[in-house]
Formats: C-alpha cells, sequence, structure tokens
C-alpha cells in the first residue's frame, strides 16, 4: 500500500527536525527524510563538540547536545522517521506530490524542504579501489555500530574532532586502534586531545595514506608516505576507517521534477515560507527572502511558518490551538 502524508519533511538538520516536531503539534501525518545515517544537519556532522551560545534558552549547549534534545522533543508524536535516505525526486501529481528514495516512493499532500547546504556526503579516500574496499566493508567512513568493529585491528584516519572521537569509540571494542594524520597537529578540542593521548590509540603523523591493497588473508596492507619525507612504511590491518569530514552537494534537488524559483542556489521565500510552487514550503539555510541569517534560531522560526501555512490552508478543517502546547496534550511513545 502507498505510503500517504500530510506533510513531508525533505532534510532533518536542527531546522528539519524542529518543523517534524512542530507538524506533530498540529496533528499532521509527517514523514521526516534525511540523507545521512543520523538526524541533526550541520551541527551533528560538522561541529557536534561546539558550544553553541545562540540558541533561546541555552546559555551554552554543545551541538551534541542541542541535537539530542530535540531528538527527544520529536519523540513525543508518532511521526515517520526515515534516515539513511537521500530524496532523489519530487514530482507534482494531480493532487500532491510523489517524493522518490533509494528505498521506494510515498505520495505527500504538502513538502517542506530543509535541506540546508544540500545532501552531505563523507570525503572518500582518494585511492584508485575505494568503492571496492566499501563494498566488502573494510573501508568504512563512519561507525553507526561499534560492534561490527570488535577485535579488529583499525586504522582510523583523520585529524578533526569526529576521527578522534571515533579512534576513542573504538579503543574498548577493537583489537588495536592507530589514527594517522597529515599532521602534528590535530584539529580536535584540546580535552579530547588529552584524552587521545592518555588512551591505548596509537598515533601516527605527519602520515598520509597512498594506497591499499587487500592481502591473500583479507587483510588489509595500508601504505603510508610520511609528509615532507621519502619515507613510506605498511601498515597491515583488518578495516580502514576515514574521517576526513563531509561535502555538500546542492545539485541533488537541481535534478528533482519539482523546480522551485531560487536566487542564486537559495530558494526563494516569502514571509510564510511558500515557494512558488502551491504545497512546496522551504525553510532554513537553504533559502533567502529579504533579510535571512543563516542561523539555527532563524531556522527554528521559520518551521512553525511554514507548518501553520500548510495547515491553515491545505487543511482548514482541523484547525485547532495554535499557540499552546498546555491545549495539546502530546502522549510521549518512547
Ligand atoms: C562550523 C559551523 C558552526 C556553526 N555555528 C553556529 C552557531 O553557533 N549558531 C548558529 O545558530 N548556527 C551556527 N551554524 C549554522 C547552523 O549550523 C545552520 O544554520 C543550521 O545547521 C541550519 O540548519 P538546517 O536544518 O537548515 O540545515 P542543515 O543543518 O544543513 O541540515 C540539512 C539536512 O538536510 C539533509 N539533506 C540535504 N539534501 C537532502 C536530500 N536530497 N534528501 C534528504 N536529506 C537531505 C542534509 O543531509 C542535512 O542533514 C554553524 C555552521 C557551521 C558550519
Amino acid at each position: 500500500m502507498t505510503e500517504t502524508y500530510d506533510i513531508t519533511i525533505i532534510g532533518g538538520g536542527p531546522v528539519g527536525m524542529f518543523a517534524a516536531f512542530y507538524a506533530g503539534m498540529r496533528n499532521a501525518r509527517t514523514q521526516l527524510v534525511e540523507s545521512l545515517d543520523d538526524l541533526g544537519g550541520q551541527v551533528n556532522a560538522l561541529y557536534p563538540e561546539k558550544t553553541i551560545l545562540d540558541v533561546a534558552g541555552f546559555p551554552a549547549i554543545q551541538g551534541r547536545d542541542l541535537i539530542a534534545a530535540q531528538r527527544q522533543q520529536l519523540a513525543q508524536f508518532p511521526l515517520t522517521i526515515k534516515t539513511h535516505q537521500p530524496v532523489t525526486n519530487v514530482e507534482a501529481q494531480a493532487e500532491g506530490f510523489q517524493i522518490t528514495t533509494p528505498a521506494g516512493t510515498t505520495q505527500t499532500r504538502t513538502v517542506i524542504i530543509a535541506v540546508g547546504n544540500g545532501a552531505f556526503q563523507p570525503r572518500p579516500l582518494a585511492v584508485p579501489n575505494a568503492a571496492e574496499l566499501v563494498a566488502s566493508g573494510q573501508l568504512r567512513y563512519s561507525v553507526p555500530d561499534r560492534e561490527a568493529f570488535r577485535g579488529k585491528r583499525v586504522l582510523v584516519a583523520g585529524g578533526g574532532d569526529s576521527a578522534i572521537d571515533q579512534a576513542l569509540m573504538l579503543e574498548p571494542v577493537a583489537a588495536s586502534v592507530t589514527l594517522v594524520h597529515r599532521r602534528n597537529q590535530f584539529r580536535g578540542l584540546e580535552h579530547m586531545v588529552d584524552l587521545l593521548h592518555q588512551s591505548t590509540v596509537k598515533v601516527q603523523t605527519p602520515y598520509l595514506i597512498r594506497n591499499v591493497t587487500v592481502a591473500a588473508d583479507q587483510s588489509l596492507n595500508v601504505s603510508l608516505k610520511q609528509v615532507g619525507a621519502t619515507e613510506e612504511q605498511t601498515l597491515n590491518v583488518d578495516t580502514l576507517l576515514v574521517s576526513y569530514g563531509f561535502t555538500s552537494d546542492y545539485h541533488v534537488i537541481e535534478g528533482w521534477d519539482l523546480q522551485v524559483a531560487r536566487e542564486r542556489r537559495l530558494i526563494a521565500v516569502d514571509s510564510t515560507m511558500t515557494t512558488n510552487v502551491p504545497g512546496v514550503y522551504a525553510i532554513g539555510d537553504g533559502v533567502t527572502y529579504p533579510g535571512k541569517q543563516p542561523l539555527i534560531a532563524t531556522g527554528y522560526g521559520e518551521a512553525p511558518l511554514a507548518v501553520h501555512g500548510i495547515m491553515d490552508r491545505f487543511f482548514p478543517e482541523r484547525r485547532g490551538p495554535i499557540h499552546s502546547t498546555s491545549l495539546h496534550r502530546p502522549t510521549p511513545h518512547q
């Protein structure tokens, strides 16, 4: 049976997450579709350790904690949340829209686009056989499940917060962890670097990965070149975890059948977050209007405008209390 929604929110960054929460407040049948493995957008992918100072109500909050709190807020409502599903097409139908992801198609009456700067992709390891190594599970770009690394000799590559985080996260389950970075200094927070040096993680700097070959016993021989020198050496490991950050690609939405009006690459909206296509709204970093600031706080303000706009225009018969949480008593389901 075709899944049908009142609202489809494309993009599970902080702004899309808040829009999904707000759609829950209005009892809208809602799906939130995110291309990454995890919700949280730029905050989760780029700066989970940063202390954010400009979110109302929090004098200071770490990115990771903000997203965890939003996750809790979302769990109050029976929303459909889909991760690891890039929306590859949005197509107008006689009534509503068809949403396509690699998992299939769903129908929706309205759409809120909250794609920020576009779909994130992990920055890949530049070796010719990277795709084969990913397919065999020997090269990974994230740690959705630590158990996949249990008992393995792991080489983590990268120098930012997430590389250090991942090395420390795997230390208790892996047989050994080596962290390779092309500089002697790490970009991670000082506290995390201290923890790294106190751990059993072997740190090897300044080295670059030159190539990776699969040995007869299926282990990996990783050739490393010392930066600024001619020395090369080979490490034999079971799994390679590359944490070189993310690139964002806005072109995905340019390939959709649905074409919304844009100014440069940003989606043009009016003061109600409406695009030029009836039923399609847009919020967050991916939109523009006079005075727009790409901030979490402004995106949070845009989310209720889009949701109320949709409910008032497309579902007027459901109109209920619109500004008092106390009149709407959500039942926690987790
Ligand atoms: C280093 C850094 C520090 C920052 N510090 C602050 C700060 O202190 N305070 C502040 O207010 N703001 C800060 N910002 C800006 C803030 O992160 C953004 O304003 C905010 O993340 C915008 O949220 P969003 O949900 O609109 O977009 P994003 O966070 O970009 O999320 C968009 C989501 O949409 C997903 N997506 C994209 N295309 C598709 C698709 N086709 N299908 C499915 N999903 C898709 C993406 O994977 C992503 O998860 C900072 C930004 C950076 C880079």
